[in-house]
């Protein structure tokens, strides 16, 4: 058994930035991944504040709001945005090395659905930047890291946090780690699609711990699709690519953001663009396999060199297509997970001792679409809030408790002696293509009511086939096969969430369209989604928006 005031499960952005706001506690990060290989590392384009002397925190929460179509939670929204000049500069004075103006301030560029270019970036390989100088500052406070862990449990007994059990992926042992305060930074579930750009490890497992733990989840049916994923990988192509000019065109050769989006055409708010995108491909406008042309070609190479460097790489690399004289292949796919575990604006759950921050939680500041450059921002400004409230709350109260934290580790070494122990059934990765095949073309882009009932009929075949599912490797070290079953269930959690949530909601929002509810219906619909585990499936509760600054407007670029 190990033993800290405060546990934090994940080394990304969010959980870094949490342990060096808690790190004067004996504070330790559980990450299954070296931390700097966390999917923060992949961002692209940049982190937004409102730098410029003509914008504002203000301006920057309008956009954030109107970006969310309203369902973000205002109060939340004015803690981010008030907050996000103080963590860019400080991580500006950590090290981090942002692309500067011929002045030699922190270049700004602009960004979908901002009003005015307020993303800092370091070319465009801005999560690279961060997250190497924040785990320099990790290394610098000696915060304590256990690599290769995975966390299987969240332990709670009577609506209070004791800890979290934990699988040694490299040694194939479970073992308690005993806490007064557990802080999830877990990141997002993007590979449940089989078209997203998320990195292999971003399977929502943590989401899904806090959810089995009876945690609620919040507002699952908003998932987020990226316009320009590059076609065939689904690599991003970010959306810096059209900040800095780039622009899209259909087979015709036609610049068909005019006719979605006249005013602010490619750099129109994701769900938008992603919707036009798919339309077009839909309606026969696009490319043989399903895709659009992204053209830099106009940037000329010195532009493209100096601030899009990744993206020609990757174009080079993955698709034999140099963007200084070819267009980029590019359509739509799953980027970001809007919902997660619900959290308030101080990160706490529904859960004592408790705390959810980064991608893996729905405080809500993004609603039911997130604005590009807004996610990093979440990461810093909401870590060092979960950090701080999290070593309160260890001080003041919370205590360790043996005995309950040894039950749920037997409990913990049973279960997967058992998946271990099962003599036949159905190897994993035939469930979990068929899972990610049904959320692609059920629960996309565009929904309606009869393929989300059918996605919710598959996903409960689908569990009934995983309580049966085999684990052919009986090694213990770095068994990745039984991390990937492990995997697998939480996959299905999510999935079921998402469905549930989305069949309910009889509106279109952001992220969320139903072709057979194409509005907003404020009326009905103003209202976050809630779900609660119960074996038979999500219980789905409703609660209220928290509107302070902006009334729900129509929205239009
Ligand atoms: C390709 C790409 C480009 C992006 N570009 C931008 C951008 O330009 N601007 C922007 O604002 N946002 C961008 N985003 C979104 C943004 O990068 C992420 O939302 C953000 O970095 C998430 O940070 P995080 O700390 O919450 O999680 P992550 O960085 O995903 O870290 C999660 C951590 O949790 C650990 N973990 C997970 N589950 C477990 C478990 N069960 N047990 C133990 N450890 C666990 C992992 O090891 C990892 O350390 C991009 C996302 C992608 C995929």
């Amino acid at each position: 058994m190990f033993s800290h005031d405060i546990i934090i499960v994940g080394g990304g952005l969010a959980g870094l930035r949490a342990a060096i706001a808690a790190k004067s506690t004996d504070v330790a990060v559980i990450s299954r991944v070296m931390p700097i290989r966390s999917h923060s590392v992949a961002a692209q384009g940049g982190i937004n504040a409102s730098l410029g002397s003509d914008d504002s925190w203000e301006k920057h929460a309008f956009d954030t709001v109107k970006g969310s179509d309203y369902l973000a939670d205002q109060e939340a929204v004015e803690v981010l945005c008030k907050d996000a000049p103080l963590r860019v500069i400080e991580m500006e004075h950590w090290g981090t090395l942002f692309s500067r103006t011929h002045e030699g301030r922190i270049a700004q560029r602009p960004f979908g659905g901002a009003g005015f270019p307020r993303t800092c970036y370091a070319e465009d390989r801005t999560g690279h930047n961060l997250l190497h100088t924040m785990y320099e500052q990790a290394l610098e406070n000696d915060i304590m890291v256990y690599t290769e862990w995975m966390v299987t449990r969240l332990v709670v007994n009577n609506g209070r946090c004791y800890g979290v059990i934990g699988y040694n992926i490299a040694t194939g042992e479970a073992a308690g780690f005993n806490a007064k305060a557990v802080i999830f930074a877990t990141g997002g579930y993007g590979r449940i699609y089989k078209r997203s750009t998320n990195a292999i490890i971003n399977t929502g497992s943590g989401i899904s711990v806090a959810y089995r733990a009876g945690v609620p989840l919040q507002d699952m049916e908003f998932v987020q699709f990226h316009p320009t994923t590059l076609f065939g990988t689904n690599i991003l192509i970010t959306e810096g690519a059209r900040g800095e000019g780039g622009i899209m065109k259909n087979k015709n050769g036609e610049r068909f953001m005019e006719r979605y989006s006249p005013h602010s055409l490619d750099l129109a708010p994701r769900d938008i663009v992603a919707r036009a995108i798919r339309r077009e491909i839909n309606e026969g406008r696009g490319f043989d396999g399903g895709y659009v042309h992204l053209e830099l070609m106009h940037l000329g190479a010195k532009i493209i060199n100096e601030r899009l460097p990744g993206i020609r790489q990757i174009a080079i690399d993955f698709a034999d297509i140099d963007p200084v004289k070819e267009p980029i292949p590019v359509q739509p796919g799953q980027h970001y997970s809007m919902g997660g575990i619900a959290a308030n604006s101080n990160c706490e759950t529904a859960v004592q001792g408790f705390y959810a921050c980064g991608e893996c939680s729905c405080i809500s500041v993004h609603g039911a679409n997130r604005l590009g450059g807004n996610s990093l921002l979440e990461t810093l400004v909401f870590g060092k809030i979960a950090g701080e409230n999290a070593k309160k709350y260890a001080l003041s109260s919370g205590s360790g408790d043996a005995v309950i934290m040894d039950r749920e580790l037997k409990d913990e070494i049973e279960r997967i002696r058992g998946l271990m122990q099962r003599k036949e059934g159905e190897p994993f990765h035939v469930i979990r293509d068929k899972l990610k095949t049904v959320l692609d073309e059920k629960a996309g882009v565009f929904r309606d009511e009869k393929n989300l009932e059918d996605a919710i009929n598959e996903i409960i075949e689908l569990e009934k086939r995983f309580s049966k599912v085999y684990v052919r490797n009986k090694n213990t070290i770095f068994n990745q096969e039984l991390v990937n079953v492990i995997e697998l269930e939480a996959m299905l959690d999510i999935a079921g969430c998402i469905c549930a949530g989305a069949f309910n909601r009889m509106e279109s929002r952001g992220s969320h369209f139903r072709t057979d509810y194409p509005l907003r219906d404020d009326a009905n619909w103003l209202k976050h989604s809630l779900f609660t585990f119960s074996p038979q499936g999500p219980l789905v509760a409703y609660k209220p928006v928290s509107i302070t600054l902006y009334q729900p407007r129509t929205r239009e670029y």
